[in-house]
């Protein structure tokens, strides 16, 4: 069947969507781009008329599927499927897991089944890929009662690491059939451990604000801070909630910014916040690599990606020079060149290779479309 497949990001302020011709590269998108600020004054009001805005960008192109990018898929969801009432129900039930996620999903997929009656829709999760990890690195240590009622490790940002198992296995076959961590570094950042392709751990858990220190979120804490916030100096919940997600990571600890580039800039000039901040991204970085190896007994590669991960040459240096003790010998050129260059940043002979490799999310999600709607395949 020819014709078009469009996916679609619905996030809370923005939809991001990119349109791939079917019978075309489904790794490279005819056009994409992003419509932002939605319920702000001047943006659109809603994720319909958001949805309505991308469309009148796509022009005359016929959508013959649509592929959506889904928070949480709980420990129902194991692969992408195609939406119908009771899928539907099924992400609507999750909610409660991912109440700053899930419901922009939803409104993303309600929208483009508004605009597009009788389009198939296909839901990809982003915990999907995680569903291999053993049930040791599922858990936390809490009652399994609440392990059973669904208080576990989910972990996120899974369309990337399907995007980058499947980037290894092209390039680096070898590496791929070992012990890799990747290290997915954007606004949002998170590892994962990977044993021959398939999930072993990660370090977002039961919400993507667990983990490695971020953009505005947090990463690892401890739950008594949160205690102490409510219980002894009287915070209301969505002031701690609002903290956590908005105003931690490396906006709080700089008292800058959460943009990486902005504060390399500044840390340049000396700015004392800046450096605070990027000293303790890089040293979660270290700590969850060290973890996330001997969760895998051993390891084979490093992969840098992510929009810090891609492009931050001094991130990069900093990281596989702290690793050195772990096997990692920097190849300097290498490095600077990133994804520009033959993608190995390390030397020849370096015990563990790291590399840089572009996360590319969308053609995942296009590829599950093709696949699951029979869109493309002729
Ligand atoms: P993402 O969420 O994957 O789009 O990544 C966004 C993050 O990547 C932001 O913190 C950006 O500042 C950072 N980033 C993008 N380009 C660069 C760059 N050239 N150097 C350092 N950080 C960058």
């Amino acid at each position: 069947m020819p014709g078009h497949l469009l996916t679609l990001n619905a996030g809370s302020s923005s939809i991001k969507f990119a349109l791939f011709d079917a019978a075309g590269d489904l790794a490279a998108p005819v056009q994409a781009g992003q419509v932002e600020g939605i319920g702000t004054r001047g943006g659109p009001a809603d994720h319909t008329q958001a949805l309505r805005q991308v469309l009148d960008r796509l022009g005359p192109a016929p959508v013959a599927a649509v592929g959506h990018r889904i928070v949480h898929g709980g420990t129902h969801f194991e692969a992408p499927c195609i939406v119908d009432d009771a899928v539907l129900a099924q992400i609507e039930a999750l909610a409660p897991l991912a109440p700053l996620h899930q419901p922009h999903n939803l409104a993303g997929v309600r929208a483009a089944q508004a605009a597009f009656p009788g389009v198939p829709q296909v839901a990809c999760f982003d915990t999907a890929f995680h569903r291999t990890m053993p049930e040791v690195h599922q858990r936390f240590a809490l009652p399994e009662e609440l392990f059973r009622r669904g208080i576990r490790r989910y972990g996120f940002h899974g369309l990337s690491y399907e995007s980058i198992a499947a980037q290894l296995a092209a390039r680096q076959p070898a590496l791929a059939a070992g012990r890799a961590v990747v290290a997915h570094l954007g606004n949002g950042c998170s590892m994962c451990a990977l044993q021959g392709g398939r999930s072993v751990a990660t370090t977002m858990s039961f919400s993507p604000l667990d983990g490695l220190t971020m953009g505005t979120r947090c990463g690892r804490l401890d739950a008594a801070v949160v205690l102490h916030l409510q219980q002894q100096e009287g915070w209301p919940v969505d002031d701690v909630s609002r903290l956590l997600h908005e105003g931690s990571g490396l906006l709080g600890l700089s008292g800058l910014a959460s943009d990486m580039r902005e504060l390399e800039a500044a840390a340049a000039q000396g700015h004392e916040g800046a450096t605070r901040a990027i000293d303790h991204f890089v040293e979660q970085v270290l700590r969850e690599l060290a973890a996330l190896a001997a969760a895998l007994r051993g390891l084979d590669a490093v992969v840098f990606t992510g929009g810090i991960g891609e492009n931050s040459a001094g991130l990069r240096a900093r990281i596989v020079q702290g690793a050195r003790w772990l096997g990692l010998q920097l190849d300097d050129e290498a490095n600077r060149l990133g994804p520009r260059g033959p993608g190995r940043i390390t030397t020849d002979d370096s015990p563990v290779q790291a590399l840089v490799l572009r996360t590319n999310e969308e053609a995942v999600i296009a590829r599950h479309t093709a696949r699951l709607t029979g869109v493309g395949s002729s």
